[in-house]
């Protein structure tokens, strides 16, 4: 197991936020995967790294900070932790998220009080989100296993047996086996999404439509100029970074308000501590005008009113039905895993890499040209085996882009 940890620690600070030398690391870290996060800083100064800078979280004083601090705590975030974020990301430091959540750790808090929280956070990091989202800076999202996430994936199964599951599962997803291939793997990985990534982009689609035996019947139109992408993204410096491991998507951004008909999810989805369960939006030009879900209505309700841009969507990506963590059969209960095991959508905020142009473009460009502004950006998954979604293109051709499940090609 060493020799896997520290490849995959490798593989983070090198391919994923690809760290430079004299660059600084943010690394973000629950105080349970301190070992890991060491793994990562000394993987970072090997390869000469200025300094890691650690944020240390805590799921336990997370909860406890939800149910009982004053409340206006919610209603602001103090400068020096706004300054944190946004100071470290204006020097051009990369970032590296340790994601790893009990998927229930906020079950039974005030719905309000995370919204007002978000909300604030969202507003006091909005340079910091800009620089992320642009990739100005180099970003990645990683994850390891911690004993009460483990147990809501392998529910039954003893801790420790439990852990041990779920960390397979993830040098699976990662392509890590201890043996130091792990970077050719996933060179030979990118190469293939950018086979879809390409084809995609040939086809010039004006937009795509969703059906399956859920119930959803959804338009998506893409924006003019709108640019398909996959697995590694590029600094405005030119560097590549990978800024979720695993990835499987190939992702666009819709246009604002052309989305139209019903969608439903076909997996729960975690947010913010609370588990949310088939989903159900009825859309109309862009904005969610209606909203269901059998579990979590009110956080799901909560998330979407985050802000004006958090009832649009922002992000439209294909993964198929049979990519390797589909096939694991694995719920996660954590987005960066199940994500990219289902086709998904995300509402608010896109990401300026998918539009022509965009990372050079002012937010009201952008906005201009189509694509959703949001302090929010949340996935949920619409993917399943039946799955059909066809193409049309700009000169009115009808192309099958998924059939059953899977690419058409
Ligand atoms: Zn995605
Ligand atoms: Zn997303």
């Amino acid at each position: 197991m060493e020799a896997k940890f520290k490849e995959y620690a490798k593989l983070l600070v090198e391919v994923g936020v690809n760290i430079q030398k004299g660059q600084t690391l943010v690394i973000g870290s629950p105080v349970d995967c301190a070992w890991f996060a060491r793994l990562c800083a000394r993987a970072a100064y090997a390869a000469g790294c200025r300094e890691v800078v650690m944020r240390w979280s805590d799921d336990e004083l997370t909860r406890e900070k939800y149910l009982h601090a004053e409340d206006s705590v919610f209603d602001s975030l103090p400068a020096w932790q706004a300054e944190f974020d946004n100071g470290y990301a204006r020097q051009g430091a990369a970032f590296l998220h340790i994601s790893a959540r009990d998927p229930e750790n906020l079950v039974g808090v005030d719905p309000d009080r995370i919204a007002r929280s978000q909300r604030s956070s969202g507003e006091a990091l909005r340079e910091y989100r800009e620089l992320t989202m642009s990739n100005t800076v180099p970003w990645c999202i990683g994850s390891i296993p911690i004993p009460s996430w483990a147990r809501k994936v392998f529910p039954g199964c003893p801790e420790d047996e439990a852990v041990e599951k779920l960390w397979e599962a993830i040098f699976q997803t990662v392509r890590v086996d201890g043996s130091g291939a792990a970077v050719d793997r996933w060179r030979e990985h990118l190469a293939g999404l950018k086979d879809h990534m390409d084809r995609l982009n040939g086809l010039n689609l004006e937009s795509l439509h969703y059906t399956n035996s859920l119930g959803t019947d959804l338009t998506i139109r893409l924006p003019e100029g709108h640019i398909w992408a996959a697995g590694s993204s590029a600094t405005k410096s030119g560097l590549p970074f990978i800024a979720n491991m695993p990835t499987e998507e190939v992702f666009t951004a819709p246009l604002r308000n052309g989305v139209d008909g019903v969608v439903c999810s076909s997996m729960p989805l975690v947010h913010n501590g609370v588990v949310i369960d088939k989903i159900r939006f009825q859309v109309k030009e862009g904005k969610i005008v209606e909203t269901s879900a059998q579990t979590g209505e009110d956080a799901l309700k909560a998330a979407i009113t985050l802000d004006e841009g958090a009832s649009y969507f922002g992000e439209v990506a294909l993964v198929p039905y049979d990519s390797p963590i589909s096939r694991q059969k694995l719920l996660y209960y954590n987005t960066l895993f199940d994500e990219n095991a289902s086709c998904h959508l995300a509402f608010g905020e896109a990401y300026p890499e998918c539009l022509r142009g965009g990372a050079e473009m002012s937010k009201e460009e952008r906005k201009a040209r189509g694509l959703n502004d949001s302090i929010t950006h949340v996935d949920f998954m619409v993917g399943t085996a039946d799955l059909s979604i066809t193409g049309k293109t700009r000169d009115g051709r009808e192309v099958p882009v998924f059939v059953d499940g899977n690419f058409a090609w």
